[in-house]
C-alpha cells in the first residue's frame, strides 16, 4: 500500500504534533505547517491527496485557505477536512459552503481524527475497481477480463501498463489525474520522483489509441499537474 500524503495546517504545536504522530501512525505520511501561508506555497510545488484546515490560524485563516483551495485547479478537487472550535458553528457552515468535505470539532479524540480521515478517503477514492467488464468511451472500449483495447472495433495492442493507464483515466474520465495520482495507482510507487514515467506511457498511449497524437482529443494534458481523459470532446459512434 502507498502512503496517502496529508498536508495539515495548525498552529498550535501540540495539536499539530497530536495529527501528525496518529495519522503516520496508521500508515499516512504528513506534513505540518503553522500557517496557512506557508501550506498554500508549498502547494504550488507538490500537492497531498488530503488537507486538515485549522481555522484559527495568525494570519490568513483556514476558511480562506480553504477558498484558495478550491479556487486552484490543482487543488480543488483534493478533499478538506476543518478543524473547528467548540460551538462555532459558524465556521462549520461556511467551511462546508467554501468545499471542505468535513468538519472536526475541537477538542477531538485521536480515534476520532483518525476515523473521520479513513471514513473521507473511502468517499473520494479514486475507484479502481469498477463492477462492469467493459468500459468504453467514444470509440474505444475495453474488455477488462479479456484485457483489450479496442478502437473502431480494431484491436489495439497495449502493454499492461499502458492498459492500466488507460483504464484509470476512462474511469475518471472528466477528472484531472496528477502525475503522482497515476504513477502510484498504475506503477505502486510511493514516492514523487519518477513522473517522467508517466508522460512516456501517455506518449505510447496517444500514438495508438488517437486519431493523430501531436492533436490529441481523447488524452488531455492539463499543464504543470497530469492528465484528464476528456468527456466531452469524443462522440460515441
Ligand atoms: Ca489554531
Amino acid at each position: 500500500m502507498s502512503k496517502e500524503l496529508i498536508f495539515a495546517v495548525e498552529d498550535e504545536a501540540n495539536i499539530q504534533q497530536l495529527i501528525k504522530y496518529n495519522l503516520e501512525a496508521n500508515g499516512y505520511k504528513v506534513i505540518t505547517f503553522d500557517t496557512g501561508e506557508q501550506l498554500i506555497e508549498e502547494c504550488k510545488s507538490n500537492v497531498p491527496n488530503l488537507f486538515i484546515l485549522d481555522i484559527m490560524l495568525p494570519g490568513i485563516d483556514g476558511l480562506e485557505v480553504c477558498r484558495q483551495l478550491r479556487q486552484n485547479l490543482r487543488t480543488k478537487s483534493i478533499p478538506v477536512i476543518i478543524l473547528t472550535a467548540k460551538n462555532e458553528e459558524f465556521d462549520k457552515v461556511l467551511g462546508l459552503e467554501l468545499g471542505a468535505d468535513d468538519y472536526i470539532t475541537k477538542p477531538f479524540s485521536v480515534r476520532e481524527l483518525v476515523a473521520r480521515v479513513k471514513a473521507l478517503f473511502r468517499r473520494v477514492h479514486i475507484s479502481l475497481e469498477n463492477s462492469s467488464e467493459i468500459i468504453s468511451y467514444g470509440n474505444i472500449s475495453m474488455d477488462c477480463t479479456r484485457r483489450e483495447v479496442f478502437k473502431d472495433d480494431r484491436l489495439i495492442d497495449l502493454p499492461l501498463k499502458e492498459f492500466e493507464l488507460l483504464k484509470l483515466l476512462i474511469m475518471n474520465k472528466g477528472k484531472v489525474l496528477s502525475r503522482e495520482i497515476l504513477l502510484e495507482k498504475v506503477w505502486g510507487f510511493d514516492y514523487y520522483g519518477e513522473t517522467r514515467t508517466v508522460d512516456v506511457h501517455i506518449r505510447y498511449l496517444r500514438q495508438k489509441i488517437e486519431d493523430d497524437d501531436s492533436n490529441p482529443v481523447y488524452i488531455e494534458t492539463i499543464r504543470g499537474i497530469g492528465y484528464r481523459f476528456n468527456d466531452k470532446g469524443a462522440t460515441n459512434k
